[in-house]
């Protein structure tokens, strides 16, 4: 299949598909941010004269569309912090609902005794833990919590400190294999479970909780490229030859068999710079160009 002929066929048809979050707003969808509905754009590394067009997607675990992918890299992330902070065991530390106090939300409920749990360790082991924690919820609605830990706890102190912290007396601790922490959290981890917690959390709560030792994402660098208000089909229609185009699978376009565009490269284009001063963006271009190439 020719992806240039796919690629032309589809764009059309997502023009109506733009985003995702908001679908009745088709109109609105070209000058307000939604998913897929911007892109950026910028020089690539050791590539001289060309630009590399990228469509902008939301990252929400809530959306559709970005959910699975973006729990992929968070279980492949969380492996590689269980490799290097030696995270190798998974505790689950269950409420009893009858500790919970009356018309408080399990899960805040469930952070606010973590967080005293913390200080119980800490104070046992003289030193801060490091930990990765994954809220989930059972099916009667009650908070739970899975932390990875880097050290042996005995089962039996932890069930007497989680109780003590209001907690309850259900706790389990066993080892995990780190090279198999992400395929163990795909348990954890999967689509629909997230969904679910979703759903049951407030809009800004989170399901992960990390220590201060241990950064999820790093901060985002601060590059050459810049963000375009304009939809990435545009800016490929704007293009003469369009190279190393790609497109995705995404989950909400399935069913109508289609993919999106996701990426493409193409020399500097009047459309991706938009109104910025050219020679500036060029200047900025070429060093970047430059690198990896000597
Ligand atoms: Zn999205």
């Amino acid at each position: 299949m020719g992806v240039e002929v796919f690629g032309k066929v589809f764009l059309h048809l997502t023009e109506f598909k733009v985003n995702c979050i908001r679908r009745e707003t088709k109109i609105e969808a070209k000058t307000k941010f939604g998913c897929g509905t911007f892109s950026v754009v910028g020089p690539l590394k050791g590539k001289p004269g060309k630009f590399g067009n990228k469509a902008l997607f939301c990252g929400s675990y809530r959306c559709d569309r970005c959910r699975n992918p973006k729990l992929k890299r968070v279980r492949a992330r969380i492996g590689e912090i269980a490799t290097k902070h030696k995270l190798q065991r998974m505790a689950t530390l269950t409420l009893d609902p009858k500790r919970v106090p009356r018309g408080q939300r399990t899960d805040r409920y469930i952070r606010e005794c973590w967080r005293e749990m913390r200080n119980s360790l800490a104070r046992e082991y003289g030193e801060s833990l490091d930990f990765v924690g994954v809220l989930e919820f059972h099916k009667n609605k009650v908070a739970h919590l899975h932390v990875l830990v880097g050290r042996y706890i005995p089962q039996a102190w932890l069930s007497r400190a989680w109780e003590s912290v209001g907690g309850g007396r259900v706790v389990d601790i066993r080892y995990v294999d780190v090279h198999r922490v992400s395929a163990y959290l795909a348990v954890y981890l999967a689509g629909e479970k997230v969904m679910r917690t979703l759903e049951l959390l407030p809009k800004r709560a989170r399901i992960f909780t990390t220590s201060r030792s241990i950064v999820l994402w790093g901060k985002k660098q601060k590059g050459t490229w810049w963000l375009r208000r304009k939809g990435l089909s545009e800016l490929y229609d704007a293009t003469e030859k369009p190279e190393n185009v790609r497109f995705e699978a995404v989950d909400d376009l399935k069913a109508f068999r289609l993919e999106l565009l996701s990426y493409f490269e193409s020399p500097p284009l009047q459309e991706a710079i938009g109104n910025r001063n050219v020679i500036g963006v060029l200047k900025a271009a070429i060093p970047v160009w430059k690198a990896g190439t000597s």
